[in-house]
């Protein structure tokens, strides 16, 4: 993906993993990728980038939503993986 640091305005192609921050080459100051052009936001469980996550209800008592990928909210609900994110209170239908 395409990094501008926010400090310098030197922009460059980062290939990296780390997900948060990022040192620019130019500056070596620290830049948050996640306020990119588009607005990318992180699947909590993935954690990697996309355009728009899933709300998945952790709880519905407290109202506890976390933000997922398709394919990480498809895994909560039909797979045993993610026990620790299913809703605790009832079971959450999904809306698709
Ligand atoms: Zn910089
Ligand atoms: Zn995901
Ligand atoms: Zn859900």
């Amino acid at each position: 993906m395409l990094i501008r640091c926010t400090h310098c305005g030197y922009e460059w192609a980062y290939k990296g993993k780390k997900i948060y921050y990022v040192t620019c080459p130019s500056c070596l100051l620290k830049v948050a990728i996640s306020i990119n052009k588009h607005d990318l936001k992180i699947c909590l469980i993935c954690k990697k980038l996309f355009e728009k996550l899933d709300s998945h209800h952790v709880s519905y008592k407290y109202n506890l939503v976390i933000g997922v990928c398709e394919k990480c909210h498809y895994k909560i609900h039909k797979t045993k993986l993610y026990e620790l994110f299913k809703p605790i209170d009832k079971i959450h239908k999904a809306s698709k």
